[in-house]
């Protein structure tokens, strides 16, 4: 009876997983989305303590408590703009969890065969994504230097460390009764992911969290095989495939290629380009000029970016938007794939703050709008709109796709000063005859021109 009970609750979580993956796909769904994975995920806890085989729930409460404790506080501190690290957090425990639990089956077991295959490629991709993910937290809440180092000979250093542990692996396959290797083969695994993240830095971190994301997925599907456990082998396929397919459509919004990506970017170096550009002149204005030249304009693309998440503007950007389109302006904003430091963070914010969903569009959908736009109101983005990634061989960002902001009759940027973004490269857009800089804080300065919008509209 509990068993069918089991299945059926499985069975549940399992759909309601997938439409919360479906649900996800759509801002307007997205709040559903959230909803139903984590009902799937009470529902999958609850059915596993059914099981027959949990006999006591003492260590399982204290695990409740301990995680607990780790989670909360986890969720409601760490805010909005670390939700990159957080995420990386999120990766190391899940994945350590499921290397724990390889682990602790390999000591009680001793599986052999198909189940010890599943065992060791459990446990591999566990550990290896457990130190990558401390590692790339590390470097996106700046404890680690965020630069790629890099050392001669790393691709082969990397890549025989991350051989000898297949080749453990595989002996421990071939002969499980061989325990003394398996601290060996976990070490392996350890010093691996650590050196996996050590080269990358700058514009390929969202890339490699995402793969990180497919790897614990993937480790959690294993230990369903491992374990004999239907739903975490479903749970486990669908967070592997689609961390994979997002890291696919990131490595393509970035220009990164795959395999590339795949093999840690090894030996990737970035160098800071075009400083000398730091010299040249630009073009600053004031709340007041800027809000002339909006008042005047019949179309306005607004490009958020990270800095409009680190000001916390996107409420006062709403009530920009609504200044505007009352006084006739078209807006429409340019939402590029990695603005901001997680997928899909412009979509997130600009939705905290209810701007119509129907107004944002993705970058190849407006890209070829910039042309005839009179104002491009960039709004603490950087890299998104760097031109020196269509045509600067040499830069760290050459070929990565970009909003064409330097198209548009006007440009105006708003940031605190011509500091580099998250590649930490100088943009050549700021020096462009069209481009006014206006230096501030995102949201004192959309406050300004709000108010200075309204003083506009009286006079008239
Ligand atoms: P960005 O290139 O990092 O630039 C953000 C700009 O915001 C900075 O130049 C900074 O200039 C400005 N800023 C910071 N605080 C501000 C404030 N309070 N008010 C006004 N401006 C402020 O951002 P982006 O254009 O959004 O590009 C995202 C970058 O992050 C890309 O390189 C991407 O590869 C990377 N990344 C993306 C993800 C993802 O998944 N989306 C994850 C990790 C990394 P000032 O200091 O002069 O103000």
């Amino acid at each position: 009876m509990t068993d069918t009970a089991v299945r059926y609750i499985y069975i549940l979580s399992a759909a309601l997983f997938v439409f919360s993956l479906k649900w996800m796909r759509s801002p307007t769904t997205a709040r559903r989305g959230c909803f139903a994975g984590a009902v799937g995920m009470l529902l999958a806890i609850v059915g596993t303590l059914m099981r027959p085989e949990v006999v006591d729930y003492k260590l399982i409460a204290a695990a409740f408590v301990i995680g607990t404790v780790a989670g909360v506080p986890l969720a409601y501190l760490m805010p909005m703009t670390a939700v990159p690290q957080r995420t990386a957090l999120s990766h190391a425990f899940g994945a350590l969890a499921a290397a724990l639990v390889g682990t602790a089956e390999f000591y009680r077991e001793t599986p052999h065969g198909a189940v010890m295959v599943a065992l060791v490629f459990e446990t591999l991709l566990g550990f290896l994504t457990f130190t990558g993910s401390m590692m790339a937290f590390g470097k996106l809440q700046e404890i680690l230097p965020q630069r790629p180092i890099t050392y001669r000979n790393q691709n082969v250093i990397n890549l025989t460390i991350l051989g000898l542990a297949v080749a453990s692996g595989v002996w421990l396959i071939a002969r499980p009764e061989q325990a003394w290797i398996f601290p060996i083969f976990i070490a392996l695994a350890l010093v691996f992911g650590v050196l996996l993240i050590v080269p990358i830095g700058g514009a390929d971190m969202p890339t490699v969290i995402a793969l990180l994301n497919s790897y614990a997925g993937l480790s959690a599907a294993a230990m369903g095989f491992a374990l004999g456990n239907r739903l975490l082998i479903i749970a486990g396929s669908l967070d592997g495939s689609s961390g994979f397919i997002l890291s696919v459509v990131m490595c393509r919004a970035m220009n990164r290629s795959f395999t590339n990506v795949l093999f840690g970017a090894f030996g990737q170096v970035q160098t800071k380009a075009g400083c000398a550009e730091e010299q040249r002149a630009v073009h600053s204005a004031t709340a007041e000029d800027a809000a002339q030249i909006l008042d005047a304009a019949r179309s306005v693309i607004v490009v958020p970016g990270y800095g409009l998440a680190v000001a916390q503007a996107q409420h006062k950007l709403r009530e920009l938007y609504d200044v505007l389109t009352r006084r006739g302006v078209n807006v429409k904003f340019a939402i590029h794939p990695v603005a901001g430091r997680m997928p899909g963070h412009m979509n997130v914010l600009l939705a905290e703050a209810d701007i119509p969903y129907d107004h944002l569009f993705e970058m190849d959908d407006i890209n070829s709008e910039f042309a005839q736009a009179d104002v491009a109101l960039v709004i603490g983005a950087n890299d998104v709109t760097n031109p020196a990634a269509r045509t600067d061989k040499s830069s760290p960002i050459y070929g990565m796709p970009i909003l064409d902001v330097d198209k548009a009759h006007t440009v105006m940027v708003i940031k605190r000063s011509l500091n580099p973004g998250f590649a930490g490269i100088d943009n050549p857009l700021y020096y462009l005859d069209k481009t006014l800089m206006l230096f501030g804080d995102a949201k004192a300065f959309v406050t300004d021109l709000v108010k200075e919008l309204a003083e506009v509209a009286k006079a008239a």
